[in-house]
């Protein structure tokens, strides 16, 4: 088994390559993919935005049977990615959960729009997205950033991943129970669109 440490350090291993332009034989040929028929031992999970930009697999430079990846637009937390994240910490016995945000993420620009002006007909579904980025964006919009537009995006973002690593942390009893007794850790990232670094500025251990 990886501890979340050492999985933290693979995964800023693979940044680093992936930012450096110098990706390494990424493990995604035939010889990889028979090695998984009958099992899968990812070391992280990563609960990121849907974002075509934001691949976790290729930002972190990893290949199959790495990553176990939930994708959603905004890294929101709703029951069905609670689900997901226990499902592979229990089966699996990953140790690792990474909430991955980004600049430039249109559902975050989405929800601070829809705060200033509301729209009417706006879907239910996108609606449902918007409802859960929306506690993060709305103390923020009380303050002097609503003002700087970028600012606000860029703080925005942050929040939302607190938020939603806060959801992992203590929405569930099986995560409560992982993190209290068994070395799981949940922590909170964003991707920079313009350089592809990845900055872990959440949940980690002290010296990690
Ligand atoms: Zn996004």
């Amino acid at each position: 088994m990886i501890s979340a440490r050492e999985a933290l350090d693979l995964l800023r291993d693979g940044n680093r390559r992936f930012v450096a332009d110098r990706k390494r034989d990424a493990r995604v040929g035939a010889t990889r993919r028979n090695e998984l028929t009958e099992r899968q031992e990812p070391f992280a999970i990563v609960l990121g935005c849907s974002d075509s930009r934001v691949p976790a697999e290729i930002v972190f430079d990893q290949g199959l049977g790495d990553l176990f990846v939930i994708r959603v637009a905004g890294n929101i937390v709703a029951p069905s990615q609670i689900g997901s994240v226990e499902f592979a910490a229990e089966q699996f016995h990953t140790r690792l959960v990474v909430v991955l945000g980004h600049s430039g993420c249109g559902a975050i620009e989405a929800t601070i729009d829809q705060l200033k002006r509301p729209v009417e007909k706006q879907s239910r579904n996108l609606r449902a997205i918007v409802d859960r980025v929306r506690p993060s964006v709305e103390p923020l919009l009380a303050t002097a950033l609503r003002h700087d537009p970028q600012a606000l995006a860029r703080d925005a973002v942050r929040a939302n991943v607190r938020a939603s690593a806060s959801h992992l942390r203590h929405g569930s009893e099986l995560l409560e129970q992982l993190i209290a007794a068994e070395g799981l850790l949940v922590v909170g990232a964003e991707y920079s669109l313009e350089t592809g670094v990845v900055e872990f500025f959440e949940g980690l251990p002290a010296e990690a």
